[in-house]
């Protein structure tokens, strides 16, 4: 830690102009603790959120209608849209003045891990910012079935890894993915970076009828996982730590690169 932080009210990243963006919606628990440990690392700390809850929208963007941009307070504000369109908002309309240093996102409520991440808002959030050059954080807190979240443990831990990441050479087109465990932060057993996992079952879908007797299906069965891979984000989360991800938006499989220059070449 530099020794100016050190100092009495010095903020570790002072001066930082941090962005903070959810898919919870700018109502959300989760992003209010998200709010308060971005305020206790710099006093420049802005937040634009989905004014409903966009769980699941992944990296879409609204480019068909018109979006209403409301404002909650000097520095926040809600947008009728996406997390990916509030990102863009963020940095080309609300900070055009100075783009943001630093993009947060979370804390979504529950984890984003293994399979999640390509469905996920909170992760595309990062995603946006890693397209406009910014280095990027998305934060999720792991529930336990049918609890309600607690953010102990995202408020415990957030702050120092976001410094500690934002702090040291940040490689262009990286993003990171965070998800802390369900456990009293003094139970967590650490800081692990792992990468990716993939669920050993696949997402369901319920059926049922509505009032009138019609049918529905209804995506809700969702993953659980169940395999022993412990390096993953999965593995290490279900043993109690906090997984940190790289991740990147390059989707190129770099050995089927080869294979397929080979084949049709
Ligand atoms: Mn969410």
């Amino acid at each position: 830690m530099p020794s100016d932080s050190k100092a009495a009210g010095a903020k570790p990243l002072a001066g930082t102009r941090i962005l903070i963006g959810n898919d919870d919606g700018i109502h959300a628990p989760g992003l209010k603790a998200l709010e308060e440990v971005a305020h206790a690392l710099s006093d420049d700390v802005w937040t634009v959120a989905p004014e409903v809850e966009q769980s699941a929208t992944s990296h879409s963007l609204t480019t068909r209608r018109p979006l209403r941009l409301r404002r909650f307070g000097e520095r926040r504000f809600a947008v009728d849209g996406t997390p990916t369109d509030c990102v863009v908002v963020g940095v080309n309309h609300v900070l055009k003045d100075r783009r943001p240093d630093l993009v947060l996102s979370g804390f979504n409520h529950g984890g984003n891990l293994g399979e999640d991440v390509g469905y996920s808002g909170t992760v595309a959030v990062a995603m946006e910012a890693a397209l406009f050059g910014i280095p990027a954080i998305a934060m999720s807190q792991q529930r336990e079935q049918e609890k309600p979240v607690d953010f102990a443990p995202a408020k415990a831990f957030a702050g120092g890894i976001v410094r500690q990441l934002f702090q040291s050479d940040w490689p262009r087109d990286l993003l990171v993915n965070v998800n802390f465990p369900p456990l009293d932060p003094d139970q967590v057993k650490g800081v692990r970076v792992g990468r990716t996992g993939r669920r050993d079952t696949q997402i369901g879908v319920v059926e049922g009828s509505d009032p009138a007797g019609r049918p529905y299906l209804w995506i809700g069965d969702f993953l659980r996982h169940h395999s022993d891979d412990e390096d993953s984000d999965l593995g290490l989360v279900a043993r109690g730590y906090v997984s940190v991800t790289p991740l990147h938006l390059d989707l190129t499989h770099h050995a089927g690169l080869e294979r397929l220059k080979g084949l049709l070449e």
